[in-house]
């Protein structure tokens, strides 16, 4: 069965809507088919400002919305990065694989530095820690959003980089980017990619919001002047936003919703919209309560993922060590 990885930062109190469309709904499906490894991400949490007491509590949080999306840890390895020192022992040697220039093409960096009063060399080097995550667990598949195809491309680059040098070590990960939902757009700036740790907090519907806050956000929505519910991303990106998390959650399609909603205006349209937003989200919070209940369970399950993680990370680590001359761990 083919190995996955996948990550994702505690940098909000709430995963958002695009987070799940976009990486997580895969991740929970994906567990039927492959050795799935998914990881809390803490490392790559701290390349922006942080308050230590929130990213400890967000990075429990986000176990348990990951349990109650329906990661089963009997079948998935669901574990904290900072439980497993491999990755950041992994990053070094791959940064000492990267070219500078090649690091500094990242996009992600320029658009998040460009946000910060501080950028970090972490910030910088965020993407080689990355690729470390994903070659530890000879991952053959990457389940994640459009916006890190590119993170994605380095981390193939690299993989094929050091096994050309050093011989065989790492399997070179695939991309698995979900076309219709690659990118869900901010619901009030639909030109952004909704995002945890910088869009409108009106344009981001959060998983753990109320029902009807999330109707609230729904319902008012950028659109645009016209009145027809159209599938035209660029000249109509907010309406076609709507359609794409109407389609992936009412179980329907593009199609069949221009027919059902032709001449009816954009309100019958965000009303309907709205409700299947909430009924689709709205358990999932009392889910993530239940799991957040039991704090020593959590914890226990969280200790058995990285325990199962450093069992394979440390396999890999151990032979990239060898490879560049390294003593081992003592
Ligand atoms: P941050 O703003 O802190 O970077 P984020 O919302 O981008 O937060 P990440 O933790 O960086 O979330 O990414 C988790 C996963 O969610 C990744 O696979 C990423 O590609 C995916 N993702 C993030 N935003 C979107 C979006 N708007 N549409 C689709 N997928 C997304
Ligand atoms: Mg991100």
């Amino acid at each position: 069965v083919p190995r996955v990885f996948s990550g994702i930062q505690p940098t909000s109190d709430s995963f958002h809507l695009g987070n799940y469309l976009g990486a997580l709904r895969q991740w929970v499906a994906l567990q039927d088919t492959s050795d799935a490894f998914y990881c809390v991400v803490d490392l790559h949490a701290i390349t922006v400002d942080h308050d230590p007491k929130v990213l400890h509590e967000r990075s429990r949080v986000s176990a348990a919305q990951l349990l109650a999306l329906g990661i089963d840890p009997e079948r998935s390895t669901l574990f904290v990065q900072s439980q497993v020192p491999e990755h950041a022992m992994l990053a070094w040697i791959m940064g000492c694989e990267t070219g500078f220039g090649e690091a500094s093409r990242m996009t992600q960096f320029k658009d998040k530095s460009a946000k910060q009063e501080r950028t970090t060399v972490g910030l910088f080097t965020y993407p080689i820690l990355q690729v470390a995550d994903i070659l530890l667990y000879q991952t053959e598949r990457v389940p994640v959003g459009e916006d890190q195809r590119q993170h994605l491309e380095l981390s193939r680059d690299l993989a094929i980089r050091f096994n050309n040098t050093y011989g065989q070590t790492f399997t070179v990960p695939d991309v698995h980017i979900v076309k219709e939902t690659a990118t869900i757009k901010d619901l009030a700036e639909p030109e952004k990619k909704m995002s945890k740790s910088s869009a409108s907090p009106r344009g981001c519907l959060y998983l753990l919001d109320e029902p009807n806050q999330m109707r609230k956000k729904v319902k008012s929505a950028v659109t645009d002047s016209e009145a027809e519910v159209r599938y035209d991303p660029d000249a109509k990106p907010g309406v076609s936003n709507l359609m794409n998390i109407y389609a992936a959650l009412g179980n329907t399609t593009i199609e069949k919703l221009e027919a059902e909603y032709a001449g009816r205006g954009y309100g019958d349209f965000k009303g309907d919209l709205a409700d299947v937003v909430a009924d689709y989200l709205g358990p999932i919070s009392a889910r993530t309560k239940e799991f957040l209940a039991d704090k020593a369970e959590l914890d226990r399950i969280l200790v058995k993922g990285a325990e199962k993680a450093r069992h394979v990370a440390s396999r890999t680590l151990a032979k990239a060590y060898k490879k560049v001359g390294f003593y081992p761990p003592a």
